[in-house]
């Protein structure tokens, strides 16, 4: 093993996964003067937001789906230092919860305030009582600042609405933003996402629904970027072993200044299991929920928007519907999200894509009869996102960082709370 050269010491960063937080490292710290060494054990970049090719070769499809909002303010801003136009890469919308039969809550655009009250107003859904009920209980959210005790799940902080308004809104932002049930979920962390969508600034509630596979949007771009500055990239190398060693750290044997592990939280636990075991111990107590997608063909066939909002029950497992070919990547593919998908995983994969199948047939009306395509389960999807949970934080040990969405911060498991992370730890290994 050569020693480091001094000149070099104090910069030399090792960074171990190439999801989106491990991604967002790696280009603020080139951007930052680092030299930049960053492992992923997959044959590619994007981490759970990645596409992958269908049995059959045909079609490339993403891990599952996603979508952002107006206020993934770094993600956007990330993904225009790699060169992607956020214009070209998204369908813009305002938000619009959209059912098969019947138009949902829709926020027309404009001042956050004004627009969630034209919208809730003019939501035809409910009856007038139950719009007021919403506007007053979003009032008092506002006026106590969007905190509430620790402790307190979605279903206690909104157990006053009116059950249409839970059913409507409440149930499929909560299962969509946070992967967890409304009885389960974080009140806390709900009301975050819900100041930061709807009551920041213009646009911040839009819904951003990407009009490129997972990969074309951040992986390859950043791959390329990154390349271009210099970076090494290693990519199916899983990284092993790490000690520390003086005032840095050996990584499979080598040595870096500082080490950024992006990687899952149980790599991460595993990695400095000796290293700090406190913090490791923390990793481990997280949780996780499931999301299964459903991807189903039906060559012509178009659904009443890109994306709508489906009622949930015991036979009809998703959430949400997406017409790929309206987003312009698969003409004819459609892709069924099934968030807090714990009960269906249960029941195995192949009898969620048949109870999909007949959700969707009983939904929709089809140009020729939609059949099962692939059906993706990701059994750690995101952690829970329960009351009172304790996430681990940043910082390690000195000159050793953790980022990805389940480090300690206010976003639920998110692209958001990843890029965030990610340059987070950029800046404090840059310090
Ligand atoms: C089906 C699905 C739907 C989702 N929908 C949305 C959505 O609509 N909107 C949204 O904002 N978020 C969504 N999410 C969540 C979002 O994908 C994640 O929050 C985000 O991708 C996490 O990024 P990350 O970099 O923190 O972690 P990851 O993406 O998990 O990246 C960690 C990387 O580390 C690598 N790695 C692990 N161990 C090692 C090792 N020892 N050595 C080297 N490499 C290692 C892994 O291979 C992986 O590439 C969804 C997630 C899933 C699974």
């Amino acid at each position: 093993m050569s020693p480091t050269p001094p000149q070099q010491r104090g910069r030399k960063l090792a960074i171990i996964g190439g999801g989106w937080a491990g991604l967002a490292t790696a280009v603020s710290a080139v951007q930052g003067g680092a030299e930049v060494c960053l492992l992923e054990m997959a044959p590619q970049l994007g981490g759970r937001a990645r596409s992958l090719a269908a049995d059959d070769k045909q079609a490339l499809l993403d891990n599952g789906q996603h979508i952002l909002i107006g206020a993934y303010t770094q993600s956007l801003t990330l993904l225009q230092t790699l060169g992607v136009d956020p214009e070209h890469a998204f369908l813009r919308t305002p938000l619009r919860l959209r059912y098969p039969r019947h138009e949902g809550l829709r926020l027309p655009s404009g001042a956050p305030l004004i627009s969630f009250t034209r919208g809730v107003l003019a939501n035809q859904d409910w009856p007038l009582s139950a719009r007021l009920s919403l506007l007053m209980t979003a009032g008092r959210w506002l006026l106590k600042g969007f905190q509430c005790p620790p402790d307190w799940s979605v279903s206690t902080l909104c157990a006053d609405l009116p059950r249409c308004v839970r059913e409507g809104l409440i149930e499929p932002l909560c299962v969509a933003a946070l992967n967890t049930p409304a009885a389960q979920a974080s009140a806390s962390t709900f009301l975050r996402v819900l100041r930061d969508a709807l009551f920041s600034g213009p646009g911040s509630a839009d819904l951003l629904l990407p009009r490129l596979p997972l990969s074309a949007l951040l992986a390859t771009p950043a791959q390329n970027w990154l390349l271009a500055h210099g970076a090494e990239l290693r990519l199916s190398h899983r990284a092993q072993s790490l000690q520390a060693d003086g005032a840095g750290w050996r990584l499979d044997g080598e040595f870096f200044d500082q080490v950024v592990l992006a990687c899952t939280s149980v790599e991460a636990a595993r990695l400095c299991r000796d290293i700090a075991p406190a913090w490791s111990q923390q990793a481990q107590t997280l949780r996780f929920e499931p999301i299964l997608t459903v991807y189903l063909h039906s060559p012509g066939s178009r659904l009443p928007a890109p994306m709508v909002a489906l009622q949930e029950g015991p036979q009809a497992p998703a959430q949400f519907a997406f017409d790929l070919g309206q987003l312009g990547t698969q003409p004819g593919l459609f892709a069924f999200v099934i968030s807090g998908a714990a009960p269906w995983v249960g029941h195995g994969l192949a009898e969620s894509g048949r109870y999909t199948l007949a959700q969707a047939i009983q939904e929709f009306d089809w140009a020729t009869p939609p059949t099962v395509y692939r059906v993706l389960a990701e059994k750690r999807a995101t952690f829970a996102c329960t009351p009172g949970l304790s996430r681990p934080p940043m910082a390690i040990a000195p000159g050793l960082w953790a980022a990805g969405d389940y480090v300690a911060g206010p976003y639920p498991a998110t692209l958001e709370g990843a890029v965030r992370a990610g340059q987070a730890a950029a800046a404090q290994a840059l310090r």
